[in-house]
This record gives C-alpha cells, structure tokens and sequence, in this order.
C-alpha cells in the first residue's frame, strides 16, 4: 500500500474539486508525476465525463509539457480503454476520474508502460517528489509537445469485438444498458451496434452532472434499471463513471452481487480450459468451490484491482477479478474492463441458451454478512493480533486476518480510508453465518471496550 502521505489514497489521487483539488494541488501533483515519468517520454491522458474534467485535464497536461513529456489527449474514454492504448504505444498514462465517486469529485490514475496501474513504488516515489517538490521542470526549447489523438474509443471496441466468439451471439438478446452518463456512453453502445444487438439505452449521455444518479453501480443507484428489466429484457447491465466495472441485473428485475458473477464467469471459462483463477480474499468461497470442482487453482490476493492484475501477470492466471463488478480478461489486458465484462456476459448466455436466472440457479448457494466497527486509530494491529491468538479455526492474513471454520469463514480487515474495521463472514448455511458472524463482532466489541 502507497505510504498516503496526503497524494495517494486507496484510489489514486482523489478528492473534492476546489476543496482538496485547487488548481494548485493539481498541479503540483501532475509536476510531481511529470518529473517522475521522465522526459521525451509519450503519455496519453483522457478523462471520464466530470464537469471539472477540463480543468484537472489543462493543468495536468501544461504541468507534463513543462516536465518535458510529450502528451497525447485522448479526450473523453473508458480507463480500460485509455490503459489499452497506453499498453499498446505509449510510456505511460494519466486517467483523470474519480471513477464512481460523486459528481464533486475528481482524481488522477496513474497507467504503467504495460497498461496495468501504477505499483505502491511508483506512487511512493511521485509523493516523495511531490512532498519535497523536486519538479525537474525544463528550459523553454526542451518543452514536451501536445497533440490530439483519436480513434481510441474505437480502437478499444473494435479490440474487444475481437475477442468474442461473434458467430455464436445470439443476436435476439434483449439488454438494458445504463452507463450512468459516464465514459461507457461513447463506447458500449457502439460495440452493442456494431455487433448487431436489440438494446435500450437508459442514461448513456455524456453528462458529468450525473443528473440521474451517481456513478457507482449499487443497487439503490439503481432502481430504474431493474424495474425496467424485470420481465422486458433478458438482462440489464451498468457500468461505473470509467467504466472498467459493470454489474447486472437477471431478467426478473434482481440485482446480481458481484460475487455470483465472478462465479458465472469462473465456472463458463474454467468448464472450458483449467488454469489459475485470482481474486481477493474478500471474494465468496463459491468460487473456489467452482474452481475447484473444473480441477482449476484459485489464488487469493489482498484487496485492489491493480494487485489482482500483477498477480495474474505473474502467475499467467486465465481469469481474475473482485466482488465490486471488477473483472479482468487477460486475453484483452490485464485491467478491470467493463465491457469485456458485458460481451462476454453476451457470449455465455448466448451460448448456454438458457435465461440469466437460470444460469445463477446452477452457482452453489452460499450466505453472506457484511459489517463494521469504529476503532481508536492505530490500534488494528492490536485488534488483528488478540483475534489470531483466539481463533478456533484456521487462520490466513493475506489481507487483515481470516478465519476459516469448517464451511464458514469471517474476514477482519482495515478500512483504507476511515478509522474502521470491516467485518465480512460466509456459510453454506444461515444459522453457521449468524453464528460467526455475531461471534466475531462480541470479540471486536469487547476488545474495542477494553481499549477505552
Ligand atoms: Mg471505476
């Protein structure tokens, strides 16, 4: 994890317009990425659709140029779209987004030369630049250059129309797709187009007011799609403000949790090929269970997409991703993206011939629980290490600590950005989950008591 020393949080540089992110701010961390980057170096920036997306966009690309960095605006494009472009012809990226973070927010994501976002060394060293303000800026004849490039939302369709098998789309599906008025409007209806789909739009203008709700892709954010779908659409899909996420809804209306379509995905790919699945520890055991039965091994990592990511690269996984909509076809790139998510959502379901529902009736059911509690600030160590010498069963600590208990297990782990401990349990059954889950949180409480 990044030290997060006032640049950094657990998303890249994110905050607030003209509140943490003045025009200053901006530009000190863009000198800061600038003078880390190098000079002479090509960097292509975009931007998702937030009103302030031109102003973050002009100070960093003025703050690149003065570093010496050669910029190629990408305009506004998904961020698995800009990290696909990065990957494939230039040095680096820049994303400014604050993905699902309402539309107040902005932020700025840094793209690594392979695509993937930047590592904690990276960003370490852009805050210890930024932190001591070592901006290497350059004489007046040794500027970077600016130029325009386009064709990139295109490039990235046509590239994933490409990695799907299009004689067996079943061209009658009928999808509902609300891009929440984010990057996703330029890019996902194209594709559904070009591929000859029966589709509605629901909020796929560009509009960084979010005028009909904000970007993040939960189920309250979400009422309209479902009521629309149920029984009018085979399914409905959404994708966050970037859109590198996209979740669904089954043809009854139902909002689908992460997890269960990690396990779709998981269960059509490993029925076809064995490999290497990743995810995070957070992720439901159903998966494993899946992974296991189609004789495929399933790594756990600590919580973030770009570790996910790095962890596939590594071990040459066939298939990754989180519990949040995330998910990570290595075929394509090795980033969350959003619309691999729905065409191969197309291609299972065109495949298998049967209805969405249908489909998730044939995951295992398991039982989740989800919580938290506030704890004095630096004290989760103490928290983590009184609940290891306790633990009755096994104990791994990937990420926080968790604890397996026959078909049960309950996760502890920081929050990353709030003096908070998050408190996630699951099991086969409904008396087990309620049984660990109110077990672990006694014990939390007590020691949380015993600390004031
Ligand atoms: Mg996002």
């Amino acid at each position: 994890m990044a030290s997060k020393g006032g640049l950094f949080g657990t998303n890249g540089i994110r905050g607030e317009i003209n509140r943490k992110l003045t025009p200053e701010f901006i530009m000190n961390a863009s000198l800061a990425i600038g003078s880390f980057i190098g000079e002479n170096r090509t960097v292509i920036v975009g931007r998702d659709t937030r009103t302030s997306g031109n102003m973050v966009m002009d100070i960093l690309k003025g703050s690149l140029i003065s570093t010496g960095n050669h910029v190629y605006d990408a305009g506004i494009v998904p961020t698995p779209a800009l990290q696909l472009t990065v990957k494939d012809h230039a040095d680096f990226g820049v994303m400014v987004t604050a993905s699902h973070n309402p539309a107040i927010y902005n932020g700025i994501k840094c793209i690594d030369s392979d695509g993937t976002e930047l590592n904690d060394e990276g960003e370490n060293e852009i805050e210890r630049i930024f932190n001591a303000r070592e901006f290497k800026l350059k004489e007046w004849n040794n500027l970077g250059r600016h130029d325009i490039i386009t064709g990139v939302n295109h490039n990235y369709v046509y590239n994933v129309m490409n990695k799907i098998n299009k004689e067996k789309i079943d061209k009658n599906l009928k999808i509902l797709i609300d891009c929440a008025n984010g990057a996703g409007s330029l890019t996902t209806p194209v594709f559904l187009d070009a591929l000859g789909m029966k589709y509605t739009t629901l909020n796929c203008n560009a509009d960084g007011n979010f005028p009909s709700h904000d970007p993040e892709p939960k189920e309250e954010n979400l009422k309209e799609l479902m009521r629309i779908t149920k029984d009018a659409y085979d399914f409905g899909a959404a994708h966050d403000g970037d859109a590198d996420r996209i979740v669904f809804v089954d043809n009854d209306g139902n909002f689908i949790s992460g997890d269960r379509i990690l396990g779709l995905f998981v269960k059509y790919i490993t029925e076809k090929r064995k490999g290497i699945i990743v995810v995070p520890v957070t992720v439901s055991r159903m998966v494993e269970e899946i992974t296991q039965k189609n004789d495929s091994k399933l790594l756990y990592t600590r919580v973030g997409a770009p570790i996910v990511a790095r962890t596939m690269m590594k071990t040459g996984a066939i298939f990754g991703g989180e519990d949040n909509g995330g998910f990570i076809f290595p075929e394509m790139q090795h980033a969350r993206d959003g619309l691999m998510g729905l065409a191969k959502m197309i291609e299972i379901i065109s495949e298998r011939k049967m209805k969405f529902s249908e489909l998730l009736n044939e995951l295992p059911e398991y039982y989740q629980k989800k919580g938290s509690l506030e704890i004095p600030p630096g004290k989760f160590n103490e928290i983590m290490k009184i609940i290891e010498n306790n633990a009755g069963g096994n104990v791994v600590k990937i990420d926080g600590i968790k604890v397996f208990e026959g078909d049960s297990w309950v996760l502890i782990r920081p929050s990353g950005t709030e003096p908070l401990v998050r408190i996630y349990a699951e099991s086969k059954n409904r008396n087990d989950l309620e049984n660990i889950f109110g077990r672990y949180m006694n014990i939390i409480k007590n020691i949380i008591r015993e600390f004031q």
